[in-house]
């Protein structure tokens, strides 16, 4: 295992904290994962991405990690707001299918976008509908304890008795009194004791298709308690890592943490990490703005805010330009941007393949790989990462343009640093993204331009022109270079 210095910014205790796992070379880590219903979005793709990039690095520095991500596919099972009908079980009676039909449909097409970014699959991916066991018994503990309380059939766990003997509302920062004392409506609270106690169970309405037995109702589990339940079963009662989007600091991870230091007496989680929002040209994204973008729609360009489609690595590389802590706003500006930026770095990357070794070498690489791991073990900072590798790839220039040379060892140690950060890390893909289609292509563009070297060789110079301007035509770029030529697709 690499010695590393690895500091992670703690949401619960505000600070940047080295990081030194329970159980080394384990690492337990959890991550709240997509809500099955409808089809992936950018909110869906920063988390994924984010602690894919924690996942990659953690596994490359040596780490054994076992990576826990949900599947939520109970405790969302609220009405719908237009007509009060459970979102899942409509649509599955429109569509006359099983619910759990329309969540593995929506699951297939998530792991299709998770795979189309190349986000790797986690180690584990519970399903909440798959531990209901598992759930009614952390909420009898919960009540054994004192810390949850009956009333109607629905169990709800008592936020003030919590409060008063550990402290409720650290993770947000929200002020306990104001919250303890609010008194604005909601839906079931007349069953609750206070307006800030939440559901640990919920009994079901008549209509309620998805339901399970339980001591208190025939009903289903709020949605908070299904993180705690599972990370505890896969991850022990304390564990390393508890990761998910800013957005859920209140009140999800907030209840997560009561559930869990109300049925074990400890907290269980050592780091909690939270990636920032994504906003839609300034705004926050929303079904009813009319900038709700799905993943989907980004790939093949069909949403009126697009002018183009942009494929899977440019939202992967656009979202790593920023730090997961900062905010990250999509436009179409700011992603031809990142498309650009992207083309070069892969450039550089297909350009140091075919160069040269020298003699002797003019290129001074000291410090570069250092500095690409301390941008990584600072707190993951991914743009001061991509800042390196640009680095690089102006080295790679210098050496492919005749203003720098290389030795055979320096030219090998800028290929394991593009291959160990841009590929294995960040999670580049550094193929051609249509790559099995474009392969056949590549040998007739070589082919062609072979002759056409040929032809110069013999100054002929109209057929050589004449290759170029068609093969541009077609959309090829095409260099010459002191060792021949090279050639992209536009
Ligand atoms: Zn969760």
């Amino acid at each position: 295992m690499k010695d590393h210095n690895l500091s992670i910014y703690n949401s619960l205790s505000r600070n940047k904290e080295v990081f030194v796992p329970e159980h080394a070379p384990m690492v337990g880590m959890y991550v709240c994962g997509p809500t099955v219903y409808g089809d992936g979005h950018l909110g869906h793709a920063r988390p994924a991405i984010t602690f894919d990039i924690v996942f990659r690095y953690l596994t490359h520095l040596g780490y054994k990690v076992r990576y826990v991500r949900n599947i939520t596919d109970v405790g969302h099972l609220e009405h719908d707001a237009d007509d009060g009908e459970d979102k899942i079980a409509k649509k599955a009676r429109l569509d006359q299918l099983e619910p759990m039909e329309v969540v593995q449909y929506y699951l297939n097409r998530y792991h299709h976008a998770m795979d189309a970014l190349n986000v790797l699959p986690p180690s584990i991916e519970p399903h909440a509908s798959g531990h209901i066991i598992e759930q009614i018994e952390y909420i009898k503990k919960i009540m054994d304890a004192g810390y949850a309380y009956e009333s109607n059939g629905s169990v709800y766990f008592d936020v003030p008795r919590f409060n008063a003997d550990y402290g409720y509302g650290r993770l947000s920062g929200r002020n306990v009194d104001e919250l303890l004392s609010a008194t604005r409506s909601l839906d079931g609270q007349e069953e609750k004791r206070n307006p800030a106690d939440f559901a640990l169970w919920k009994k079901a309405s008549p209509e309620h298709i998805m339901r399970w037995p339980s001591p208190w109702s025939d009903g289903f589990p709020g949605w908070h308690l299904e993180c705690s339940t599972m990370s505890e079963k896969y991850l022990g009662t304390t564990f390393d890592i508890h990761g998910g989007g800013m957005d859920l600091k209140f009140p999800h991870h907030e209840c997560e943490i009561a559930q869990s230091v109300a049925h074990n007496g400890a907290h269980a989680v050592r780091y909690w990490m939270h990636n920032n929002m994504i906003t839609i040209n300034g705004k926050k994204m929303g079904k009813s703005l009319g900038n709700f973008i799905t993943l989907d729609e980004f790939f093949t360009g069909k949403h009126e805010l697009l002018s183009q489609p942009y494929s899977p690595m440019t939202i992967r590389f656009f979202i790593l330009q920023a730090h997961y802590r900062g905010t990250v706003d999509f436009s179409n500006e700011a992603l031809q941007g990142a498309e650009k930026a992207l083309n070069r770095m892969l450039d550089g990357y297909r350009r140091l393949k075919s160069l040269k070794p020298s003699e002797t070498g003019t290129v001074d690489l000291t410090g570069i790989e250092e500095r690409c791991y301390a941008a990584l073990d600072d707190d993951f900072n991914t743009p001061v990462l991509i800042a390196e590798l640009f680095d690089v790839c102006r080295i790679i220039n210098q050496i492919n343009d005749g203003h720098a040379t290389a030795t055979a060892e320096q030219l090998e140690q800028l290929r394991h640093i593009m291959d160990t950060f841009l590929v294995d890390i960040l999670g580049i893909r550094v193929e051609a993204e249509s790559g099995a289609d474009l392969k056949p292509y590549e040998g007739a563009v070589n082919l062609l331009l072979d002759i056409r070297k040929e032809a110069k060789g013999r100054k002929d110079w109209a057929t050589s022109d004449l290759i170029r301007n068609r093969l541009a035509d077609l959309g090829f770029n095409v260099k010459d270079t002191k060792d021949g030529f090279e050639w992209s697709l536009d």
